[in-house]
């Protein structure tokens, strides 16, 4: 039996799919109600459907395919959560908060808040990169869409997000989505299902460590995602040091993928770069990389090295930062540095995980977690 079959759910189908398992096939427009617009977590809840029916979806479609089990809140509103997966396992999702600035009906300026959730494709991770903690526990197994859909609605259960209030998903979490690529193209199907939680596919952005063959079967879907590329070194000397897997995509593999990959004309292709002192911050890798990206439409985020036990690279000053994004915006490539949301809380990829395992303390109101070193990070998300 394979997990997909092990693990079904409820959260695994589309509405046409249901539409067909259930009879009258109405009924699959009831649960769907249900299950994206109320969040419900039982089918007890779902008050205009059949008990038998019910009874019978609870027997073969199970709701509850993952628990909370902990939240750490940032100062700045962020949370991360880790989930408990049927099987034992756990995976984390963090959700960004952001300030919007709006002009409402009557001209006047409202402030509101913008959602994002970065969500796992996979418990563990095959691809091995040297500054991941996920890596280091090696793979487990594949998440199932369902597991994809389930990330987001308890989040926006636990936060009582209206179901119309716009969110954008960053597939950015724990392991490689298009590693996991039948599962989490149907997930972002699924998400993007009006009758469901209607997010829209240019609200819905996978990041790729590059694996360029399936990048191109991506581009061959046009599913109208956004695409970011954890790109992090111009020469594949470094990168193969950093992200092992570009021994068998190099850098010129993955750019040739990217230009043959469908992009709106108003949208573009975020490269994510990690910068790490006397390594990649030169003004000559920065022209390289302006050389790289020719003829796409490109932009690029600059990350900062954080410093771990035990690495040898170090954090890039923040003058060699500035001057590499100037280089670039002035030569019309657009370049940001990373806004780091989650500062206080381990919102990088794996950290959470890696704190529940050695069993680090919570305070007693749970939300706010003290780093007992009283150090931070300045990195979130795993790419
Ligand atoms: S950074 Fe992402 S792709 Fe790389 S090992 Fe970690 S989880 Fe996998």
């Amino acid at each position: 039996m394979t997990k997909n079959e092990e693990f079904k759910s409820i959260y695994d189908y589309t509405l046409d799919e249901l539409k067909g398992m259930l009879k009258p096939s109405f009924r699959a427009k009831q649960v769907y109600n249900w299950l994206y617009k109320k969040y419900v977590s039982s089918y007890d809840e779902m008050k205009n459907v059949p008990k038998e029916l019910k009874e019978d979806l609870e027997a073969n479609y199970p709701i509850d395919v993952m628990e909370i089990i902990k939240r750490e809140k940032s100062l700045d509103g962020s949370i991360k959560y880790l989930f408990k997966l049927r099987d034992g396992v756990t995976v984390e999702a963090v959700l960004l908060l952001m300030k919007e600035k709006k002009i409402g009906e009557d001209g006047v300026v409202e402030r509101g808040e913008k959602y994002t959730v970065c969500i796992s494709s996979q418990v563990g991770c095959k691809v091995g990169c040297s500054f991941c903690l996920t890596a280091k526990g090696g793979f487990v197994r594949n998440l199932t869409v369902g597991e994809y859909i389930a990330q987001i609605v308890n989040i926006k259960r636990d936060n009582n997000i209206p179901e119309n209030k716009a969110l954008n998903i960053v597939y950015m979490g724990m392991g490689e989505p298009l590693d996991n690529f039948n599962n989490f193209t149907k997930a972002v199907e699924i998400f993007s299902e009006l009758d469901g939680l209607a997010i829209s596919r240019r609200r819905q952005t996978v990041s790729t460590s590059g694996i360029a063959s399936k990048i191109k079967k991506l581009g061959e879907k046009d599913l109208g995602i956004q695409l970011a590329i954890s790109l992090h070194a111009v020469d594949d000397d470094l990168r193969s040091e950093l992200i092992p897997m570009n021994k068998a995509y190099n850098i010129a593999s993955i750019i040739e993928a990217v230009k043959a990959f469908p992009v709106d004309t108003r949208k573009k292709v975020m490269f994510e770069y990690l910068v790490i002192k006397g390594k990649n911050d030169s003004i000559e890798a920065a022209r390289k990389l302006l050389s790289l990206l020719n003829g796409i439409q490109a932009k690029v985020n600059l990350i900062y090295f954080n410093p771990y036990p035990g690495t040898t690279y170090q954090r890039p000053e923040v003058k060699d930062m500035l001057k590499f994004k100037d280089y670039l915006n002035e030569r019309g490539l657009i370049c940001t540095i990373r806004e780091s949301k989650g500062l206080d809380i381990s919102a990088a990829c794996g950290q959470l995980k890696e704190k529940e395992a050695n069993g680090s303390t919570w305070d007693s109101t749970f939300d706010i977690y003290r780093n007992s070193s009283g150090s931070v990070s300045s990195r979130f998300l795993c790419k």
